[in-house]
């Protein structure tokens, strides 16, 4: 397997503007998002503070983005990353579609709306899994549930309902695009997962749904899920002025180091991180 220099993960202005900087730096680069970029910038109406790019649509904003990213030959890698290891001399990432190896980490994730449901995070890895392809052969024919953040999630739905028995589906969005009829759509709205009898229960305000399994689909995952031992403050990730987390070789950038929530902000703490990155790598290169 190729262990790149430097793995991105999140394709808003930070990691984009990481991976511009870390490929003039001549580092192999991995980035990993999706190739629409970041959401928060393609459907933005109208921006005025971007330095350069006066009074522009997201639209144009990610065009010059991407514009920028084909000049230096940076091809976005499509894939949601579910977790992040450190094995001490690289960075061990576990993706929805494969794996990949790095000896530093960038984490550009951006900032998730809303909370973790209650009792998520304490039933994770015991019933409780955000990646399908990672999990779904531990549910073969058994009953789970999928709650889904966007219709993006509802092909992970379909795949599961190839494996499982039975498979419902709690859609957190207004309108179902396209899911198979083997697939059970129920409207409640999840309040809290819990456990009991040995199954995961989804709790609604309209009662209880009792599964094996329960997968939890969002676009992103928090940080403190996504790379087990990472020191937070709060929701955000801490971070030193170099960008640089308490894990060796691992930087963090944007939204996901905290306020203010802005595209420059974003994308000079990308061009920071990147820096420091390959400072670490340099280093490592040189010391005995
Ligand atoms: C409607 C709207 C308008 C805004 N207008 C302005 C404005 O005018 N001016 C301004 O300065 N700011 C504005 N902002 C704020 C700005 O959008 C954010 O500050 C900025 O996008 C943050 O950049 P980021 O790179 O940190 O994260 P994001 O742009 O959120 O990008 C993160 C990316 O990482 C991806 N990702 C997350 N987790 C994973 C994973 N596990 N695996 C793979 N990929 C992952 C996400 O899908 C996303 O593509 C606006 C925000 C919104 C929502």
């Amino acid at each position: 397997m190729e262990r790149y220099d430097i793995a991105i993960i999140g394709t808003g202005p930070a990691g984009l503007s990481a991976a511009v900087t870390a490929k003039i730096r001549n580092k192999t680069v991995l980035l990993l998002g999706s190739r629409d970029l970041s959401p928060k910038v393609v459907k933005a109406h109208a921006i005025q503070n971007y330095l350069g790019l006066p009074n522009i649509t997201g639209a144009e904003l990610g065009a010059a983005f991407q514009a920028s990213l084909d000049s230096v030959g940076v091809a976005v890698t499509e894939d949601k990353i579910t977790a992040a290891y450190n094995m001490g001399d690289y960075y061990a990432l576990q993706g929805a579609d494969a794996f990949y190896e790095a000896s530093t980490l960038i984490l550009a994730t951006g900032m998730i709306p809303g909370k973790l449901l209650p009792g998520e995070e304490a039933l994770l890895g015991r019933g409780v899994s955000y990646c399908a392809t990672c999990d779904a052969a531990l549910y073969r024919g058994k009953d789970v549930a999928v709650i889904g953040y966007s219709a993006k999630e509802e092909h992970e739905a379909a795949f599961l309902s190839e494996i499982a028995a039975n498979v419902a589906y709690f859609p957190m969005y207004k309108e179902i695009e396209n899911l198979p009829d083997s697939v059970k759509i129920i409207t409640d709205r999840p309040k809290e997962i819990t456990q009991a009898d040995g199954r995961r229960q989804v709790v609604t305000g309209e009662g209880q749904y009792a599964y094996d399994g329960v997968f939890i689909l969002r676009d992103s995952i928090s940080p403190g899920q996504l790379v087990p031992g990472l020191e937070l403050d709060g929701s955000h990730v801490k971070v030193d002025r170099t960008m640089a987390t308490n894990l060796p070789g691992c930087f963090a950038c944007g939204d996901v180091v905290g306020l203010p929530y802005q595209y420059i902000k974003s994308a000079g703490e990308g061009n920071v991180a990147a820096l420091s990155a390959v400072q670490y790598l340099d280093m490592k290169k040189h010391s005995p």
